[in-house]
């Protein structure tokens, strides 16, 4: 049996290749640390669990409109009006299984076979492969390190033709941390504006910011901008809900009728008790969500520190997310590796310490360190990858 072109084209997911891996090794009983997460290590806050408990105590345990509830649809409304001051109609937003499937449902109506995406390098794992599955081609165009790992509206000139169909902007970056101030939105959408382009705009760590950092939509810089933008967001990271899978996106009503149909051949709606448990998360009191952000920047600032003292290791400090991003390309020499991805495969073999290699998200120099982890391990983690490069220089 041959599988379909599109399946064998596929690559797997680096971080779920190295999570594969520190498991085994852990199962071995190996004391594996991880730094690979993906996701908050805190629990689901409890009034939203109790919310989808009483949702399916009162029997709404059945299907949904395809496109999500519609007081949940409300919420999302009243959440962009209160953060962004923007303005959507229910038929503007689309609640799917997860950013991701709203990504990929999104990629799936825009695309013919041979439309370019262009993907800013280093990229979250799934952007290209998603834009491959809808028969697109992903263009990558490189954030350099000189400039904080963010694209110019120069690139978007020199990459965009006649088949340039998106842009995708992701602020705050997986993995970088980076974000956009609003001029630097701005010069990127009249350079979208000038070449006729979508701009999906992936808003998925909005809540999590340090510092003076702040956050700006690019649909919130002007109407007509706002016209030619998918914004992507979701509950999963701000209110520490990977598993529910409850994402959304919002734009254009001649694209999100489209994913609505879609979604409505391909899984019906996403469950209706994880809509209920993201009304009360959306409704409900912020202040679990404030104190999430405060751990992961308190995480942050200490573990960075410690993370610059490492022999060969650079690091821009993140502004959001919750990754260290570093460049650990002269760790790798001075330890003998001739790339960073033979690095972090001998630090695991020999430390036990589980980091995301940089070449799954375009960027072969570089390792991505997740915080989402406690401050006690995060400290062990780098002891040992500090002894590891004193050792092997
Ligand atoms: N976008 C980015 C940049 C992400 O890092 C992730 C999750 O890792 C997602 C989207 C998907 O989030 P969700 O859990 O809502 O599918």
């Amino acid at each position: 049996m041959e599988l379909a072109k599109r399946a064998a084209s596929l690559t797997p997911s680096t971080t779920l290749a190295i999570t594969a891996k520190a498991k085994e090794l852990k199962a071995a009983g190996h004391d594996v640390i991880g730094l690979g997460a993906g996701e908050p290590d805190f629990n689901t806050p409890q009034a939203i669990i109790n919310a989808a408990v009483t949702s399916m105590e009162d029997g709404f345990t059945k299907y949904t409109p395809s496109g999500g509830l519609k007081e949940l649809k409300d919420a999302i409304i009243e959440k962009f009006k209160n953060d962004q001051n923007l303005d959507y109609a229910p038929a503007e937003i689309i609640v799917c299984t997860g950013a991701k499937h709203a990504l990929y449902t999104l990629f799936q109506v825009i695309l013919n076979d041979g439309d370019e995406v262009i993907v800013p390098s280093p990229y979250w794992v799934s952007y290209p492969e998603q834009v491959k599955l809808a028969g697109g081609v992903p263009i990558i165009i490189e954030g350099t390190e000189e400039n904080q790992f963010k694209i110019t509206p120069e690139q978007i000139g020199h990459a965009a033709n006649s088949r340039t169909k998106a842009v995708i902007i992701n602020s705050p970056s997986n993995p970088t941390g980076m974000i956009y101030t609003e001029e630097e939105l701005k010069a990127i959408g009249d350079a979208c504006e000038k070449h006729g382009l979508l701009i999906v705009s992936d808003e998925i760590y909005e809540k999590l910011i340090y510092g003076d950092a702040s956050h700006v939509s690019i649909a919130q810089i002007s109407p007509s901008l706002k016209e030619r933008t998918i914004v992507i967001n979701g509950v999963s990271k701000s209110h520490s809900m990977t598993g529910w899978r409850i994402g959304y996106a919002a734009g254009p009503k001649k694209i999100i009728s489209a994913m609505t149909n879609l979604a409505s051949h391909s899984t019906s709606n996403p469950a209706s008790m994880a809509q209920y448990g993201a009304i009360e998360a959306y409704r409900g009191s912020q202040e679990p969500v404030e104190e999430m952000r405060k751990a992961f920047e308190s995480r942050l600032n200490e573990t960075y520190e410690q993370l610059i003292k490492i022999p060969g290791f650079t690091c821009i400090k993140p502004q959001g997310a919750f990754y260290l991003f570093a460049n650990a390309s002269e760790a790798a020499k001075m330890t003998g590796h001739n790339s960073v991805d033979a690095f972090v495969e001998a630090l695991l073999e020999e430390e036990k310490v589980a980091l995301v290699p940089g070449s799954g998200f375009g960027s072969p120099e570089h390792v991505r360190l997740s915080y989402a982890t406690s401050q006690d391990l995060l400290t062990e983690a780098i002891t040992r990858i500090k002894r590891y490069t004193e050792k092997n220089k």
